[in-house]
């Protein structure tokens, strides 16, 4: 069941037209390892998570498998440490502050903590992230933060307009040379996002079915 979705949203990213590659992101949020170990026996490697404590027996349990791990849940800052030393990637850091705990405490025989810096492309109340306008200033301070690699930006945008949410996306990556990836389409809007350049892709229900919170 999950091994034939992942082959559904696999051919999905495939069909699109893109001169780039495309990693899917499985976002893990609230399955059990035995969902995940199915998925991992499809052949699946990233997955994605938000809540720090579920996470950390997850990751925890898949130790030595080869598996790389997303952080792309809202940030804390008295929770940076279990953040920066347990994951490969960090997709929603919107603040400086937030960048400098996180190369502090990442122990650095664990090599550098990619980060993304998360946008709030359509400046929704409800949602975290950066304003477009204010991101070149917090760029160029994270850049400077050792034990941290920063890549490119991360972004929800609001479902009514996504294709030009991801296209202001692509516009603004552009003026960045250094930065390479755009992490942006969930199960809904994958298509476009891809179109628009995104190359990490995060998709949880159409992997995993519909969440059921309890
Ligand atoms: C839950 C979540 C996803 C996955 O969303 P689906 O609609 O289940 O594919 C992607 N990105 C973020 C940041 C999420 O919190």
């Amino acid at each position: 069941m999950i091994s034939d979705n992942l082959k559904q949203v696999k051919s999905r990213i495939g069909s699109v037209q893109s001169s780039h590659q495309v990693e899917l992101i499985a976002v893990s949020k609230t399955r059990s390892t035995a969902e995940i170990q199915e998925a991992v026996d499809a052949g699946q490697i990233h997955f994605g998570e938000n809540y720090l404590q579920e996470s950390i027996e997850k990751i925890n349990f898949f130790k030595g498998r080869g598996l790389v791990w997303h952080f792309i849940g809202p940030i804390q800052s008295n929770k940076t440490s279990p953040i920066a030393n347990n994951f490969d990637w960090v997709h929603s850091v919107d603040r400086v502050k937030i960048a400098k705990r996180l190369s502090e405490q990442r122990n650095p025989s664990l090599g550098v903590l990619k980060i993304l810096i998360q946008v709030n492309v359509d400046r929704e109340e409800s949602k975290s992230g950066v304003d477009i306008v204010n991101v070149e200033e917090i760029v160029s301070e994270i850049e400077s933060l050792p034990n941290l690699s920063l890549k490119g930006f991360m972004t929800i945008p609001s479902p009514e307009n996504s294709a030009k949410s991801f296209s202001q996306m692509k516009h603004l990556i552009s003026k960045y040379p250094n930065l390479d990836t755009l992490s942006m389409g969930m199960s809904s809007d994958l298509e476009i996002a891809i179109e628009n350049g995104a190359n990490l892709v995060r998709v949880g229900t159409d992997i995993f079915g519909q969440r059921s919170y309890n």
